[in-house]
């Protein structure tokens, strides 16, 4: 089975996903680790975030080893991957790599932003996570102050807006639910909640409710 969980609020930074791949005993890929990646990539390189070239070689050269980096995590980072990923042929060149993790036995879990609507349009279940803005803003604060990084609440908020936006609007995998997605909106509930509510829709889907 593959589970696909998108939307702004996908990552609370991998958790969920994270959390359902342990429950059912599948693997687990947070793809904006990916994405995330090939920006470091260009960062470190010190070249232009949209150097189309630079930016889909480092995408072929992508080490899955090296994804569990902490500089990924930042919030610098995620910003340049929010730039990397409106590549069109960067999205392209990673395509693979993803729909081939999916495949792989004995299931698996992705999170990301196309997950179910261009990576993995026949998985099983698609979860589309939303969050109000202000609500991941604190969290995320949060979660950078737990990291050591400073964080300002509103500049968090400002750099969310803009991401999503962003997100949304680009042309290549645009950021959307798809139409047979369920909405779960995690701005009331905790860690827990939000695992008992994804795995209530899984549940109720796999018994064809
Ligand atoms: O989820 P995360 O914050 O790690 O994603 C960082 C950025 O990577 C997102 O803002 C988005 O632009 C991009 N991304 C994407 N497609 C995915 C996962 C992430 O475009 N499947």
């Amino acid at each position: 089975m593959i589970i696909a969980i998108d939307g702004p609020a996908a990552s609370g930074k991998g958790t969920l996903g994270k959390r359902l791949a342990h429950h059912y005993g599948y693997r687990h890929l947070d793809t904006g680790v990916i994405y995330r990646a090939v920006a470091k990539a260009l960062l470190d390189g010190g070249y232009d975030l949209t150097d189309e070239a630079r930016a889909v070689a480092a995408a072929k050269e992508l080490d899955p080893e090296k994804f569990s980096h902490p500089e990924l995590k930042s919030q610098r980072i995620g910003d340049a991957a929010s730039v990397v990923s409106a590549i069109a042929s960067v999205r392209e060149a990673l395509v693979n790599f993803q729909r081939q993790f999916a495949a792989d036995p004995p299931g698996a879990v992705l999170d990301g932003r196309d997950i179910g609507t261009v990576i993995c349009p026949n998985a099983e279940v698609k979860i589309f996570v939303v969050a109000d803005p202000q609500v991941r803003a604190h969290r995320r604060t949060l979660e950078a102050r737990a990291r050591g990084e400073e964080a300002d609440e509103a500049l968090v908020l400002a750099d969310i807006l803009k991401r999503d936006e962003r997100d949304r609007n680009r042309a290549a995998a645009p950021l959307k639910a798809a139409a047979d997605a369920h909405i779960l909106d995690n701005s009331h509930l905790d860690i827990e909640g939000g695992v008992r509510a994804a795995i209530a829709i899984i549940e109720a889907v796999r018994a064809g409710r």
